[in-house]
């Protein structure tokens, strides 16, 4: 990095960011690799009617479901249903092996009660199981958010974004990159890039 690069915004899952960092930064290193991801996964089926009809068009399970919601691809899509399956219901009973036709019929079995036109013949579906799906905050997160910038505070020219930092939202993702990019803000100030640049 010193050689080539003013400044790095490492903007990766956290474990693979971990992976990234040089060995000198072994215990920011382990702060990364002990976050921890929850497994989501996206069913996208199309019916040939409407599954939806009115102004309902989703709705969202307890985490006693292994489908967390469904919803309308869009509002004229009412035909197409996204399923997602997260929360613990789906952590304890599901994994990566998991059929997609066992899938599709319990969220089919959950969505029935509501709108029962799910459960007409399918005409296609995508499946796909995430891992390291969703970030989770830990215990005492504001001390884990203190340890890594104290860490970077050391480094001149790294800075860290991503969904283990401000929170797995988008919203929350886009405002942690911008504040790494703030954060490498001194080191791209015309006055402080390397003459040879
Ligand atoms: C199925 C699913 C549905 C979701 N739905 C919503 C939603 O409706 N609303 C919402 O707010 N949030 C949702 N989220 C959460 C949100 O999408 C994530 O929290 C967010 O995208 C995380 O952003 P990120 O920048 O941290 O990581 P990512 O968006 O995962 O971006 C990291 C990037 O790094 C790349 N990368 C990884 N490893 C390497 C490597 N070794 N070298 C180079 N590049 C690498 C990846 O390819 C990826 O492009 C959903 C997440 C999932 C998985």
């Amino acid at each position: 990095m010193d050689q080539f690069y003013d400044g790095v915004v490492v903007g990766v899952p956290a474990h693979d960011g971990a992976r990234m960092l040089p060995e000198a930064l072994s215990p920011l290193r382990d702060l990364l690799n002990g976050i921890n991801y929850h497994p989501v996964a996206v069913a996208v089926v199309q019916y040939d009617r409407p599954v939806f009809r009115g102004h309902t068009r989703a709705v969202v399970f307890s985490d006693d479901h292994i489908v967390s919601n469904a919803g309308a691809y869009g509002a004229e899509d009412r035909n197409i249903v996204r399923y997602t399956f997260s929360g613990r219901a789906f952590r304890e009973n599901i994994s990566v092996t998991t059929p997609i036709e066992e899938m599709l019929a319990m969220a089919e079995a959950d969505l029935s009660p509501f709108f029962p036109d799910c459960k007409q013949p399918r005409l296609a579906s995508v499946y796909r199981y995430f891992q390291t799906g969703l970030c989770a905050y830990g215990p005492y997160y504001p001390q884990f958010l203190d340890s890594v910038d104290s860490h970077l505070s050391a480094v001149s020219g790294l800075a860290l974004a991503g969904d283990y930092i401000r929170g797995g939202s988008i919203e929350a993702c886009f405002r942690s990159g911008y504040e790494a990019a703030e954060r490498l803000g001194a080191v791209f100030r015309p006055e402080t890039l390397r003459t040879a640049l």
